[in-house]
């Protein structure tokens, strides 16, 4: 399956990769196909976490989080 931007893993980072660059594209009045691969079971299942959050990249990335029904909030 051709995809125009394909990232390696589905933690933080990759999925943040993901989610900005969908919204450069959206931004730019265009579309990108993007594929997340990851070897866990689902995504999040690879994530390790002690529940310490610092939401500032959260709030740069998706500025409504809280208002979305995030588990998070
Ligand atoms: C025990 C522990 C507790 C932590 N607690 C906290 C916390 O409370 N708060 C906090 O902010 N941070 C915490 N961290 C740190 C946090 O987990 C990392 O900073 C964060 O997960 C890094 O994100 P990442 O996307 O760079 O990497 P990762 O989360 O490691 O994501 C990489 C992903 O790539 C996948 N992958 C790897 N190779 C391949 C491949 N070849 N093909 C497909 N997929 C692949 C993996 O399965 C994984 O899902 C904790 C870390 C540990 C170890």
């Amino acid at each position: 399956m051709p995809y125009d931007i394909v990232i390696v893993g589905g933690g933080p980072a990759g999925l943040s990769a993901a989610i900005r660059c969908k919204q450069l594209a959206e931004a730019a009045g265009s579309e990108v196909s993007v594929c997340v691969l990851e070897k866990g079971s689902e995504i999040g299942a690879h994530i390790l976490s002690g529940a310490v959050i610092d939401p500032r990249a959260l709030d740069e990335l998706l500025p409504d989080w809280r208002e979305t029904g995030c588990s998070l909030a």
